[in-house]
């Protein structure tokens, strides 16, 4: 009750597309009924979470903020939600995020921006935008979304929590609804890397309706222990670089110099590719997205525009309508890279580069534990300042597309809020292929 207050005090964040009041609410009393019983109870009992508007809930609308798929009712549960709600989880609603999960301020929503509770003229960061409101505003315990290329971590540091994205393969994708399959993942926002420990237990592991989450056991995240002292690398380059904010800079400083003096080997390192990063991501992700969006198809399911007359009227209709601006803009860009005579030169290439940058990588975290950097260049930045530049929001998105490209597990951490001001700032640790269970628990011992 008091989280639906919070929800209905706080209308003007905009971080909900749908409440599941009733719902909720009946959940809460059943699980209370089974606890005063002495009934068992799930390791999630009472726990309140959110879920992005890009995860299927069986019977519930699920819409990936778009119009294309606003009266969509999901026929099924995705397996990690499912895993969440076996242990008694609560879901208060569905929240609100890019169209498809393309943007980084959670503006390109069909359901209008939702913004920072920090700063209300402010974006809160995306694409999961509205889930890591919905933490930061009190209205749940841990906000469930989703990341191709740092929609958990960028939008959770603009909002001073904790964000956390799984080695690919980590967490199911099944019922996530897709925009680059080879890098998205379903990652978790809140206050304690602790919660962020056990929702992972709880939703890892191998899936029969997804073959890229293989069979590796998963370990008792929520029980591991740090064993340090670690190997801390970090890209003087980065520091130096005048177009990551000040704050920003100082932040990753300060961070370093004190897990220095807490008796960790903090090193610098280089890395070679910085200017391939954004340009690779972007040609993949938007081939990928071209190819997945291309069921919306206004026949199968979804918006089917009621001017068209034939078929072919129908596609093109129900699509130019359907999808906002940025969707379109990402399904011309990622045809066009795939298209005939340009594949090799630019979608060819891009995988080729990817596979550079994971190899270099790969190196450094053969050497150290984990490699510490900003999570984002640049602090949330006025609603509309930025709707009508992409590229400048493409190039915000350099720190946190690395770890997708690589598929490595990520973690933004929160670090207060910036000298003078009041705006959250965070830095993010990564690690090797599957060591969340190194990260998470370094993550909880420097808290
Ligand atoms: N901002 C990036 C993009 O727009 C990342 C989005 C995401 O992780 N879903 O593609």
């Amino acid at each position: 009750e008091r989280y639906l207050d919070s929800i209905g005090d706080q209308r003007y964040l905009n971080i909900y597309v749908e409440v599941f009041a009733d719902e909720a609410l009946e959940q809460a009393r059943e699980q209370d009924a089974r606890r005063r019983a002495g009934a068992a109870l799930g390791r999630l009992a009472g726990v309140v979470i959110s879920i992005k508007d890009v995860i299927c809930y069986r019977d519930h609308a699920v819409s990936a903020g778009s119009a294309m798929l606003e009266d969509f009712v999901s026929p099924y549960t995705a397996t990690a939600l499912q895993r969440l709600l076996d242990e008694d989880a609560i879901v208060i609603g569905r929240t609100n995020c890019d169209e498809f999960a393309m943007g980084s301020g959670n503006e390109n929503s069909h359901y209008g921006p939702t913004r920072n509770a920090a700063d209300p003229a402010r974006v809160p960061g995306g694409s999961s935008g509205g889930a890591a409101v919905s933490v930061q505003a009190n209205t749940c315990l841990l906000a469930v979304g989703s990341s191709t290329g740092g929609s958990v971590r960028q939008p959770a540091s603009f909002c001073g929590l904790y964000g956390f994205k799984p080695t690919y393969g980590r967490i199911s994708r099944h019922g996530l609804i897709a925009y680059g399959s080879s890098f998205d993942q379903i990652g978790l926002l809140c206050r304690d890397p602790a919660d962020i420990a056990l929702g992972l237990e709880l939703m890892a592991g191998a899936d029969r309706y997804d073959a890229t989450a293989p069979n590796r056991p998963v370990p008792p995240y929520s029980a591991a222990r740090s064993e340090g002292p670690y190997r801390i690398a970090y890209f003087p380059e980065v520091l130096e670089n005048e177009s990551v904010d000040a704050a920003i800079r100082q932040t990753t400083t300060d961070a370093l110099a004190r897990l220095r003096a807490e008796g960790h080997t903090v090193e610098p390192v280089s890395f070679d590719y910085f200017d391939y990063v954004v340009p690779t991501y972007y040609v993949l992700t938007t081939a990928e997205a071209s190819s997945n969006l291309s069921r919306y198809d206004g026949m199968r399911y979804g918006y089917r525009s009621p001017d068209a007359g034939t078929l072919e009227e129908t596609y093109k209709r129900s699509r130019s309508e359907g999808f906002g601006t940025e969707v379109q803009r990402r399904i011309l860009l990622g045809t066009f890279v795939l298209s005939s005579g340009y594949y090799d030169a630019f979608y060819g290439k891009a995988q080729r580069a990817r596979r550079v940058i994971q190899e270099q990588l790969r190196g450094i975290l053969a050497d150290y534990d984990f490699i510490l950097m900003p999570v984002s260049p640049s602090q949330p930045w006025p609603v509309g300042d930025q709707i009508d530049d992409p590229v400048a929001n493409y190039l915000a998105d350099i720190y946190t597309v690395l770890a997708n490209l690589a598929g490595l597990p990520a973690i933004a951490v929160p670090a207060g809020t910036e000298p003078g001001g009041h705006l959250p700032v965070g830095y993010q640790l990564m690690a090797d292929l599957w060591e969340e269970e190194k990260l998470l628990a370094f993550t909880q011992a420097i808290r």
